[in-house]
C-alpha cells in the first residue's frame, strides 16, 4: 500500500531525467501514472517499464520558458519580439500546425493564439475578452474540468 493508492498523476514530458523519475516515484507511491510525450510511443514505453496499470498518451504542451536567477524565476515568451498578427508579444507562434487544436488559458498573453484553435478552454481575463469579442469557449475552473470535458 503507498501513500497514492487510488490516485491517479499525469506527469508531462516523461521519458528521461527528472519527468521519468516523478513517474517512477508516483508509481511507487501507488498512484496510477498517465504518462504524456510529444511522441505516443515514447509515453507507451515509460509506462510499459512502470508495470502495472499505467498507460502513456501523446499530449505536447506548449508553455512559456521559465528562467531560474538569483532574483527569482523569470518567464519568457518562446518566440520574443512582436507577432506578426496582433503585433504583440503573445503565443500564437508557439502554436504548433497539426489539428485539431485546443487551447487552455486565462490571461492577455492568450488572447491571439486562442483566437488560431479549434477548441478553446478559458477562464478569467481570456474568458471575459473571449465573451466580449463573441467568440465560443467552454469555461473552466480547473485541468479537472479541461480533462473531463476532453475526455
Ligand atoms: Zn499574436
Amino acid at each position: 500500500m503507498g501513500s497514492l493508492d487510488g490516485e491517479v498523476a499525469v506527469v508531462t514530458g516523461a521519458r528521461h531525467g527528472i519527468g521519468a523519475a516523478i513517474a517512477r516515484g508516483l508509481a511507487d507511491a501507488g498512484a496510477r501514472v498517465a504518462v504524456t510525450h510529444h511522441h505516443r510511443e515514447v509515453a507507451e514505453g515509460l509506462a510499459a517499464e512502470l508495470g502495472g496499470d499505467h498507460a502513456g498518451f501523446e499530449l505536447d504542451v506548449r508553455s512559456n520558458l521559465a528562467d531560474p536567477s538569483p532574483q527569482g524565476w523569470r518567464v519568457r515568451f518562446r518566440h520574443e519580439g512582436p507577432c506578426p498578427v496582433c503585433g504583440d508579444r503573445c503565443k500564437r507562434r508557439s502554436l504548433p500546425d497539426e489539428r485539431p487544436l485546443v487551447f487552455v488559458g486565462d490571461g492577455y498573453s492568450d488572447r491571439c493564439a486562442s483566437l488560431a484553435c479549434d477548441r478553446v478552454f478559458a477562464r478569467d481575463g481570456l474568458a471575459r475578452y473571449l465573451q466580449d469579442e463573441g467568440v465560443s469557449y467552454a469555461p473552466f475552473d480547473t485541468l479537472d474540468d479541461v480533462a473531463a470535458a476532453l475526455s
